[in-house]
């Protein structure tokens, strides 16, 4: 299996003991509320990649209600899609980055274009310890400069500071971990690296066949990061580095237990004394939603 995964690299580099400390018993089970927004985003992600919008079992209402989303939020769905998504660009591309030190390029990044989800799934689960990997959603290069673009259909995470909901930042762990692979199989020579999250929040699915007034619907909002050569440089030394210490956070993981705000979603809670602790201080109990990222 390998070391880290995009969606959780932020909290095994945050936190050594995440990545060391075992989940439930019986791997990970999710929720029918998790399972209905990763089955969202997957329908959505779909969509992305294709302009389909293809029905998915057990949801009947989803695809229909997909489609009412699309209408109300744009004059022309697919015209939005092609300015979003350009033509020309890869979608759904897995990658995985070596962080053992080894930094030639055709020794530490690999790349599948092919395949479906699930083939993509078990491709990424091959890897040794020593790997990172992930998905990027969509890829676009031009004259040198690279743009990648994760979709977010989580409805986020509160912002006591702002009020507001908001995604993954496009200047996340995840996203260095798909525009350093891009960067490593360049020679390092981008002229131009960007990172963006388009956030479309799930709207509230209704229970019934009663049609619910859709009057207006927010259209997706994205939000930039330029990545230079220095901070590649320097994300890629730190993935190193966080790989290094997961290997000696084996020895003794709680001694390398970081408490934060990535304690609430991580798979680790329950066998970790110092998250449990800090969790209940905050006055929360385990939450199993991970409203993020609840696709692979
Ligand atoms: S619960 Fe918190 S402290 Fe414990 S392993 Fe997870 S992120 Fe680290």
């Amino acid at each position: 299996m390998p070391w880290a995964r995009a969606s959780s690299l932020g909290r095994s580099l945050h936190c050594p003991a995440s990545a060391v400390l075992p989940g439930p018993d019986g791997g990970e089970v999710l929720s029918w509320e998790t399972q209905e927004a990763a089955d969202w985003g997957t329908m959505v992600h779909h969509w992305k990649a294709t302009g389909e919008i293809l029905a998915m079992t057990p949801w009947a209402r989803h695809h229909s209600f997909f489609e009412e989303v699309l209408s109300r939020t744009f004059t022309d769905p697919e015209a939005a899609r092609r300015i979003l998504w350009p033509p020309g660009g890869e979608h759904e591309v897995a990658v995985a980055v070596r962080c053992d030190g080894e930094k030639r390029p055709e020794h530490c990044v690999r790349f599948k274009r092919d395949g479906t989800t699930v083939e993509k799934e078990a491709w990424k689960a091959a890897f040794g310890p020593e790997w990172a990997t992930g998905t990027m959603d969509y890829r676009l290069r031009v004259d040198g400069a690279v743009t990648i673009d994760d979709l977010k259909t989580g409805v986020g995470r509160y912002n006591p500071d702002t009020g507001a909901r908001e995604s993954t930042p496009p200047g996340s762990e995840q996203h260095g971990l798909y525009v350093l692979a891009d960067w490593l199989v360049h020679g390092r020579s981008n002229t131009a690296s960007r990172t963006t999250t388009t956030h479309w929040p799930r709207p509230r699915i209704p229970s019934t066949n009663r049609r619910r007034s859709l009057t207006a619907l927010p259209p997706p909002t994205r939000l930039g990061h330029g990545w230079l050569y220095q901070d590649l440089d320097n994300f890629h030394n730190q993935l190193i580095m966080g790989y290094e210490l997961t290997g000696i956070a084996r020895l003794s993981p709680e001694a390398f237990a970081v408490v934060g705000d990535d304690c609430r979603f991580c798979p680790a809670l329950v066998n970790c004394p110092s998250g449990r602790r800090f969790e209940a201080e905050q006055g929360r109990g385990p939450d199993a939603i991970q409203e993020e990222d609840v696709r692979p």
